[in-house]
């Protein structure tokens, strides 16, 4: 704690600007909010403004020296009052006897962020600046911007694996997912989550599912969330022979939080000589008896192991290996393959495609399904979907 707090007194990161009397304590995007409201109400020579940029712990000797400096202070902080306590409390310790407010301040409360114009609002109400607020923009008579819902990436892995799950599995079974990119699964027309509880929650419900009803069960996880914390759940259904299929989407990474390394993550490529973890070889020293590696782009192949897993008695694991592209590229890994096009005098035109796939790179132009050279990676799935063989490799 002492050598945090010497860091965090000495850390260019916190600092003051400003020498006026009204002091403001800002950390994070609230100071620029409160930059903002300093230039828009013309105040900049009144005040002295206290950045937090290493907020905790509170950097006592810069604080003390702000607290000198000021007649009174306003804490644009959002969520609990962390910096107001501790200012306060400083405040006390010292004998400074100056107001500190936060909370309570206009529209300053512990729930949700704050936007620039409430915190304009309330430099100007605490600190008695005249202030008119700003007519707002009526926007009613624009045209309703299109729909833009979150999607998986174009040539995404897990597109391939939850379509070839429900090819094989269909709609009437229930599919608990789990935290990362593919709960994006729940949108159709893939529909490949029917809820997320939480971390490893999709296996352990799993257990329940596949007890108390008689439909299939088939739950994804993705390789990151399974080291997290999809161990316990699938030892609980080994032990208890429950009958359901786990796919593992092993995409080599942490895709959804920024690519971090995780146990069975070759970190090689990061500079990194870490330990790296088989999945297969945990999932077999749970006690899994029926394994099967899937190479979700080859759905054919892919449909054929998850039939093999849907007539086993007991718990069958699918563990769907292939990179994300965009973690491949980061680490020189992208595929080289050439975009795909769409024959125009093949194609029937019935979106098949478009349909069951929703790969961002296809679009409309007119009545025509096209594809978008430019997002296409070739992962080759749209053209096994396409029953005219109507897409292929664009030629040279
Ligand atoms: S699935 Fe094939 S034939 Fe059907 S619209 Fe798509 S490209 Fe055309
Ligand atoms: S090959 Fe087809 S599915 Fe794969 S990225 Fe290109 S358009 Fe999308």
């Amino acid at each position: 704690q002492g050598r945090a707090l010497e860091q965090s007194d000495q850390s260019p990161f916190n600092r003051i600007v400003g020498n006026g009397k009204w002091g403001i304590v800002a950390n994070g995007v609230t100071f620029d909010y409160v930059y903002d409201a300093v230039k828009d109400l013309k105040i900049g020579d009144k005040v002295s403004i206290l950045i937090l940029g290493l907020s905790h712990p509170l950097p006592k000797k810069l604080g003390l020296k702000f607290l000198r400096q000021v007649e009174k202070v306003l804490i644009a902080e959002e969520l609990e009052p962390i910096n107001e306590m501790e200012l306060k409390a400083l405040a006390q310790e010292n004998g400074i006897a100056v107001p500190i407010k936060g909370k309570g301040v206009a529209a300053f409360s512990r729930l949700y962020e704050y936007d620039p114009g409430m915190v304009r609002k309330a430099v100007a109400e605490y600190f008695g600046v005249p202030y008119k607020a700003p007519v707002a923009v009526t926007v009613s008579d624009l045209p309703p911007l299109p729909n833009r819902p979150p999607s998986l990436c174009p040539g995404c892995p897990h597109r391939a694996s939850f379509y070839a799950v429900k090819q094989v599995y269909g709609n009437d079974t229930i599919y608990p997912s789990d935290i990362g990119c593919y709960t994006l699964g729940v949108l159709p027309p893939l529909s490949a989550a029917d809820f997320v509880i939480c971390m490893g929650g999709g296996v352990s419900s799993s257990c329940g599912f596949a007890q108390a009803t008689d439909q299939k069960v088939v739950s994804f996880i993705g390789d990151s969330t399974f080291f997290h914390s999809g161990i316990t759940g699938l030892i609980n259904a080994v032990h208890n022979n429950h009958k359901f299929t786990l796919v593992i989407l092993d995409n080599g990474t942490t895709a959804m939080t920024g690519h971090q390394p995780h146990p069975s993550v070759d970190t090689a490529a990061m500079g990194l000589n870490l330990p790296q973890l088989s999945i297969e070889e945990v999932v077999k020293g749970c006690g899994v008896k029926d394994i099967h590696i899937v190479k979700p782009f080859n759905i054919k192949k892919t449909m054929e192991s998850l039939q093999a897993s849907m007539e086993y008695d007991g718990i069958s694991v699918v563990i769907s290996q292939e990179l994300c592209p965009l973690f491949a590229k980061s680490v020189g890994k992208g595929r080289k393959a050439k975009p795909f096009v769409i024959n125009q005098e093949k194609c029937k035109n019935h979106r098949d495609c478009l349909n069951k796939l929703a790969c961002p790179a296809m679009y409309l132009e007119g009545e025509r399904v096209m594809i978008n050279q430019n997002l296409c990676i070739g992962c080759t799935v749209c053209a096994q979907v396409c029953p005219e063989h109507a897409i292929a490799p664009m030629k040279d």
